[in-house]
């Protein structure tokens, strides 16, 4: 397009809003697995659906550009995205990781590239002291979520993607969490930006698919090279629905983001809470990095409660957010990162890191935040009438 519009707007108004030959206003779903070749010597743009599909293109072009990068690639999951993203590595190369990084990834880093040879370091990622003495001379990526998953630290994008590129490695920003809404890794210095496209993306709860989109263009052909050489690419209903989701990000962010950050400041004055992880919070410590890299922040916070018997409590008497793995939907949805994300994390590791049995992530919805912050008064409520009743007996 012509004119410099929003991002709100290029939501809606991309090159994919017409179908160019029955002008319907939905992006055609082509269930074709091969399609017929006209001439013995030139193929035609698509032959085979593994290796490209008109359905999961126009996901991949559109995230490319909502991301400002060059290309996108679809995937059936969001580890899927970013497996075959690892695999731009080869043996005996080294990863600089962020040590809270999401359970999955932890899982694919420490128990299936360790046999392949990929070593790793993972480190604290908002000191970037410690960074630089986990470089080796064989590190070839620098490897950053921001905020993390669960406790909301944030890594500068910018210094790391500089000192990956001081020592010739990539870095690449799982971008799950705030999305190109919010954040936009690329334009900050990363080279491939990975998403769960089954969170804020699609938004609903309903498809599991993962992104990755590329900033220079030789790496583009590479990571498309694996893309169709694994083979763990997203069908075509699932980039559908990823389509159809997006349409609404921003308007689904925009209420999001101002009820978290109500429910951050509920949760930072209750006495039974100790601690809360949001970097809309003044207290973050990072907050001015977060705010000079982001436009807000997010729709995710984690909090901790006094200890566990006030955990079990407030979540056996919570009514509306579903209890569960996942985030980023149209319902809230509370996690127990111990038991869920995180439970690919050895006890010890978690505690380390300071992922208590008594914290709870809680991924904001679309209900009304009043309502919201009614449910857990409640919840907390009856956490003091329940050690009324122990006192008692
Ligand atoms: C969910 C999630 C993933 C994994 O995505 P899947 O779609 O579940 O495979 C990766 N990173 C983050 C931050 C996530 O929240």
């Amino acid at each position: 397009m012509n004119e410099p519009y929003t991002f709100q707007t290029n939501l809606l108004h991309n090159k994919h809003k017409i179908d160019p030959t029955t002008g319907a206003v939905s992006v055609a779903i082509q269930h074709a697995s091969t399609f017929h070749q006209k001439e013995i010597d030139s193929f035609g743009k698509f032959d085979y659906s593994r290796s490209g599909n008109p359905t999961r293109e126009a996901l991949e072009e559109v995230i490319a550009e909502l991301e400002d990068g060059y290309r996108g690639f679809a995937f059936s999951s969001g580890m899927a995205a970013i497996s075959t993203a690892f695999m731009l590595l080869s043996k005996d190369d080294h990863v600089v990781i962020s040590e809270d990084v999401y359970g999955g990834t932890f899982r694919m880093v420490s128990q299936v590239l360790t046999r392949f040879g990929i070593s790793h370091t993972f480190v604290d990622m908002t000191d970037l002291e410690a960074i630089n003495k986990a470089v080796q001379p064989n590190t070839k990526l620098f490897y950053v979520e921001t905020p993390s998953n669960p406790l909301l630290k944030v890594t500068d994008i910018k210094a790391v993607s500089d000192l990956a590129k001081k020592h010739n490695a990539l870095t690449f920003v799982d971008n799950t969490f705030l999305t190109p809404a919010i954040q936009k890794p690329l334009t900050l210095g990363a080279d491939i930006v990975l998403h769960s496209a089954t969170k804020f993306l699609s938004g609903h709860s309903d498809v599991v698919a993962g992104l990755a989109v590329v900033k220079d263009p030789a790496l583009a052909e590479k990571l498309y090279f694996l893309q169709n050489s694994f083979g763990a690419v997203l069908g075509v209903q699932d980039a559908w629905l990823v389509l159809r989701g997006l349409k609404t990000l921003h308007v689904r962010l925009e209420h999001s983001v101002k009820a978290a950050e109500r429910l951050a400041n509920f949760f930072a004055g209750h006495p039974l809470v100790n601690k809360v992880y949001y970097p809309g919070l003044k207290e973050h410590p990072q907050y001015d990095i977060h705010h000079s890299q982001a436009a807000s922040a997010g729709a995710v916070l984690s909090f901790e409660l006094r200890d566990e018997d006030v955990f079990r409590t407030f979540v056996e008497n919570v009514e509306i957010p579903v209890f569960a793995v996942s985030l980023g939907a149209v319902e809230s949805i509370l996690s127990y990162p111990a038991k869920m994300s995180h439970a690919a994390m050895p006890a010890e590791e978690r505690a380390q890191r300071g992922i208590t049995n008594s914290l709870l992530r809680l991924s904001v919805g679309l209900e009304n935040p009043e309502d919201l912050i009614k449910d857990f008064s409640n919840a907390l409520e009856k956490v003091k009438q329940t050690n009324l009743n122990d006192d008692r007996g």
